[in-house]
Parts: C-alpha cells; structure tokens; sequence
C-alpha cells in the first residue's frame, strides 16, 4: 500500500486489488474475531507433492479465483503496469497463480513482483515466477523506482521532497479497522528474523504525516487501529509520543493493538501511561525466551522484563490484555526452555503465544536451521512454513500440537 501512495504522489492513477479483502466482490466473509481479526474464506486447494507427508491440511484463503478474475477483467481502463505484492515466502503459489491470472488477462501489461517472498528468494522468485521484473527491498529505493518506471518510460518521476509515504489506506471504501505505521525497519538485528533484510536501517515518518493519515481513517468512523511498526517504541518523542498527546487531547473512543511485538525495555512509566490513555487494547510483547543468559538476541534482560509489565500493570493495564510472544521450534532448542518461558510469561497472569519459527533466507539463523532440518529449506520455499515445524525435532504433528496447547493453557 505504500507503494500505491508513491505512485499517487508521482502522479499515477491506481487502483488497489486486495484478494483478502471483500470490497471487489459480494463474496460471504466469516465473521471477524474480536476487534476486527481475521477471519477469512478458504478453500481446500490440493497439497503440493513435496508436502504430502504432512499431516496438515492445504487451503488458499481470501477471494475465490474466479471473483479475482472478474474484478481484473473488469478494470477501466486496463492498467499499464500490474504491482503484485507478496507475503510470507511459502505462500508464493498464490503469488505464481495471481501472476498466470495477471497474464492471461492482459497479456501485453508488464508484471512487477515484490514484498517479502521476492526480497528474501529473489532467485526463486527470478526462476519461478513468471514477471518481467522482481524487485527486492522497498520500492522507493532509487534502483528499484528507477527499475520499475523503466518498464514504462525513460525517466522516472520525482519523488524527492515529497512526504515520505504511508499506507494508501483511503482505497479500501469500508474498513472495519485500519493501521498506523510510523516506521520501517529494527535498530536490534535478532538472527531470527526478517525486519533488517526487508528494511535494512531504521527510518521513521514524522509527527504530522503520520498524524494526517490517521485522523481522516477516525474521521470515517474506524476505532480499530493497529500498529504494523517493527520497533515501535524506538525513538518515541519522533512521532509516537506527539501522536499520543494529541490522541489523548482529542480524546477520541479508539482502539490501539499492537500485533508486532513491543519491546519492553522501552516500557517507561511515561509511554505506558501514554498507551493506556491512548486507548491502547491488544498488548503483545517480544519475551522469546526466558533463558536470558543464553539468548540470541540483545533486546531483554530479566529485570527490563520485570520493570516493563510492572510499568504496564501500574498505570491499569490487564494481564488479559497483555500476551507475550515466545520463540518456538527453534533449531537445535531444547524444549524445556520452552516450558521455562511460558512459566516465566504466567508469573504476572499473562499470556504465552508460541511465535513459531520460520526459517528466513539470508537471516543469521539460516544456516542453523538448514543444519538442523529434514527438509531443503533454501531450495523449496514452502519447507519454510513455520506450520509443518520445520526445525522442530520430529516435525509437526497433531499430538504434539495438543502437548503443547495443553502447556500453553495450564494455569
Ligand atoms: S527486535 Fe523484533 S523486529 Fe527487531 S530484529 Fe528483533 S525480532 Fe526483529
């Protein structure tokens, strides 16, 4: 969707296609959860020859193929450049199908693919997917802009001195909920995880840009906002803080989740105080693990963890309220670990969620994780689907699911 804003701000018409969003067909949408969470219409797609052994069931979620088909047929006028986005790295079937949909409705329309899958299996993507250009990293890096409008004409337009770009959020015509995204990127480089290789460095938007997109998605009536920042709480007199003020200021009745993880050491008394005025709902904490001596990543020592959920609890925050993420099917983890840190999360009532491990290409861990799993993760990006457990010793079943449900639940 940022994408879409920079190439409104170089004076592009667009229209967004968002398969997981209804507003391009009268398709029947399950109901949402909570606060607007999930979920969606799936259907049964036959499972992929290499994951035939897994025990677990194959679906593609959002618009059926044929409401997609309708929808892009029916453009007016037909575009002159198709932006497909694309997610996590073994969801790339869809991608490879919505790229065959693009092509054989407008054969002549050049294809450009990016997101997450191409930056990270860029050679994958290259092999595979059918696109006359791929496109690793942000869009608004010189090379890629300058790449992409090639395809068009000789010269790209410029972007320099514009705001920088958020969200295009007012293209989806009724939203149930919305999202707020003030920065890209994470000053911490967990061996874990992604946020560096999709957006190396860490930038942050200023106050009043991200302000003005906010206020108008409120204005339509949207309470339901979530933060989609890496590092939200970095840096926070940046835009975070100033946002808040004025939040509180206004005192408007908004929800704040925060589906990424927080980092808790930057939980200050001041800026809990400042969430919890803001309306903040859904608190999800980066724990990981609770074996802090041992812990690959710099982000959390005990006692930040102690101060921070007793920042959060002191200014009315409920332990309901408040999950923290644990690392799961690390390679090489003992699992008891795994038990020390679900103990550690309910010592406060709160509760554990099993992040699950998915080995990310070009990612410190990878060589790990290749080491340690019985599958070619780098070869075949849907090996590195964190729901067959590719690193977990014995893989994914449905026993053991229920083992560890059971832990996750106790107490
Ligand atoms: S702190 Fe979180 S977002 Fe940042 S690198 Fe680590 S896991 Fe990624």
């Amino acid at each position: 969707m940022t994408c879409l804003q920079l190439f409104r701000q170089a004076g592009a018409r667009t229209a967004l296609l968002d398969c997981l969003d209804p507003m391009w067909s009268d398709t029947a949408w399950p109901r949402s959860q909570r606060c607007h969470t999930g979920s969606y219409p799936k259907v049964k797609v036959e499972k992929p020859g290499c994951l035939q052994s897994i025990p677990r069931q194959y679906s593609r979620y959002g618009l059926p193929y044929n409401a997609v088909s309708t929808a892009l047929s029916g453009l007016k006028p037909p575009p002159d450049l198709v932006l497909i986005t694309s997610i996590m790295t073994y969801w790339y079937p869809g991608v490879l199908a919505a790229i065959d949909l693009v092509r054989s409705t407008y054969p002549r329309v050049p294809i450009v693919l990016g997101g997450i899958y191409a930056t990270l299996c860029f050679e994958h993507a290259r092999q595979n997917s059918g696109a006359d250009l791929i496109v690793q990293g942000p869009v608004e890096d010189e090379a890629n802009w300058s790449r992409i409008w090639g395809l068009l004409q000789d010269t790209p337009p410029d972007i320099s001195g514009k705001p920088s770009a958020g969200p295009a959020l007012d293209l989806y015509p009724e939203p149930d909920y919305s999202i707020i995204l003030g920065s890209r990127g994470c000053p911490f480089h967990c061996a874990y995880c992604a946020s560096d290789l999709l957006n190396p460095g860490f930038s942050q938007r200023g106050f009043e840009e991200v302000r003005d997109g906010l206020f108008p998605e409120i204005g339509r009536g949207i309470r339901d906002f979530a933060f989609y920042d890496d590092a939200l709480l970095v840096k926070p007199e940046t835009w975070l803080r100033p946002l808040l003020e004025e939040l509180n200021a206004v005192g408007l009745p908004v929800r704040l989740h925060t589906p990424n993880a927080l980092h808790v050491r930057f939980l200050t008394p001041k800026i809990c105080k400042l969430l919890h005025q803001g309306g903040l709902t859904t608190i999800r904490l980066g724990l990981e693990t609770a074996d802090f001596s041992e812990r690959t990543d710099e982000k959390l020592s005990s006692r930040e963890w102690d101060q921070g959920i007793r920042n959060l609890l002191a200014v009315g925050f409920r332990p309901e309220q408040i999950g923290a993420y644990i690392l799961f099917g690390l390679p090489g983890q003992d699992q008891r670990e795994v038990v020390q840190a679900i103990s550690f999360a309910k010592r406060y009532r709160i509760r554990p969620h099993l992040a699950h491990y998915s080995p990310i290409p070009g990612s410190r861990l990878f060589a790990e994780a290749k080491r340690n799993s019985p599958y070619p993760l780098e070869e075949e990006p849907l090996f590195q689907n964190n729901s067959i457990w590719p690193c977990y010793k014995g893989g994914f079943t449905w026993q053991e699911r229920t083992y560890w449900k059971k832990i996750v639940g106790a107490g």
